[in-house]
């Protein structure tokens, strides 16, 4: 078999097009969707999620404001600005890029985003009303997954969905979104304390790999006719390449693309997806904003 390669940057345009709609819409009443972002510090990694969110937000015509502050920045000063932006009425989306250096509390800082403003769905409110299946902002990888699984018809209902990872932002979330009711999948989750690792993962007809190290999945790991999605992006030393390292996923992508019914490939599959799952969180803020809906 040799699987369908699942293309994220192709459906995520899609998404991308509906949102620039949307933003469009709010324009008469003079409202520019708006994302503040932050970045404390300079990560490479980081400076190029929050370049490419920003070029992003600008093709939808929408706007941002750029927050670059030192990597010395203390965490009250942080949290005052993310206090000013709050009350801010010209800003509907708040985001932190993550990771923060460790002298400033993660926690501490995301909890003080208001939560009408928490475009990247990690306040506790968020997270609270995701697994309540009340409205609010879900989180933007693991909504990106789950429009992938849609957009290709994937089947999901009494699929049994293997999810490599725990983390809040990903594994978690992913997990519980995969057992809604309308996704209706069996889930499994599995991380660094899990024994027999590749006797699970070979039950999953859907496999999310999110564990951040690149090869981890490989062909005896997979099912054959799986749907398989590759979240992880770690950077690979290469010195052929430009940069002197390429992106690579947690999945051995030739091998099981040839055992796999359907793959994501890294860069090009979950990445764009979650940029475009940001903005639609943006314009849904804005929109509620424009309509006095609560968070
Ligand atoms: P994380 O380090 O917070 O979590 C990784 C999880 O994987 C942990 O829960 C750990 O228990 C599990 N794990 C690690 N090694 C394992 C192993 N050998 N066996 C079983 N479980 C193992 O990472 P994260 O923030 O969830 O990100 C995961 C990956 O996804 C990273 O590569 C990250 O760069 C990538 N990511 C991609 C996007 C995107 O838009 N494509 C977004 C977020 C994260």
């Amino acid at each position: 078999m040799s699987a369908i390669v699942i293309d994220g940057k192709a459906i995520s345009l899609k998404v991308r097009e509906e949102v620039k709609r949307r933003a469009g819409k709010l324009e008469p009443r003079g409202i520019v969707p708006c994302l503040a972002v932050i970045l404390v510090g300079e990560d490479p990694a980081s400076l190029s999620y929050v370049t490419a969110k920003e070029k992003a937000l600008a093709e939808a015509e929408m706007a941002s404001r750029d927050y670059r502050l030192a990597a010395s920045t203390g965490e009250d000063e942080l949290l005052a600005l993310i206090g000013r932006l709050n009350a801010d009425e010209q800003v509907h989306g708040i985001l932190v890029q993550l990771p923060l250096p460790s002298h400033i509390s993660e926690e501490r800082v995301i909890t003080a985003i208001d939560p009408r403003k928490d475009v990247d769905g990690f306040h506790p409110v968020s997270v609270g009303n995701m697994v309540l299946g009340r409205p609010g902002f879900l989180p933007c990888t693991p909504h990106g997954v789950l429009v992938l699984l849609r957009e290709l018809r994937i089947p999901t209902a009494g699929a049994h969905a293997v999810v490599l990872g725990r983390s809040n932002i990903v594994g978690k979330p992913l997990a519980n979104l995969l057992s809604r009711r309308d996704v209706n999948a069996t889930v499994t989750i599995c991380h660094t304390g899990t024994k027999e690792l590749p006797s699970i993962t070979r039950q999953g007809d859907i496999l999310i790999a999110a564990a951040g190290r690149a090869g981890l999945v490989t062909a005896d790991m997979v099912k054959e006719g799986a749907a398989v999605i590759d979240v992880g992006v770690n950077r690979v030393a290469d010195s052929g390449a430009k940069k002197g390292y390429r992106l690579r996923g947690d999945v051995d992508y030739g091998p099981v693309a040839e055992k796999a019914a359907w793959i994501t490939p890294v860069p090009g599959g979950v990445g764009p997806m979650t940029i475009a799952m940001l903005l639609q969180n943006v314009v849904e803020a804005a929109e509620r904003f424009a309509g006095g809906r609560p968070c």
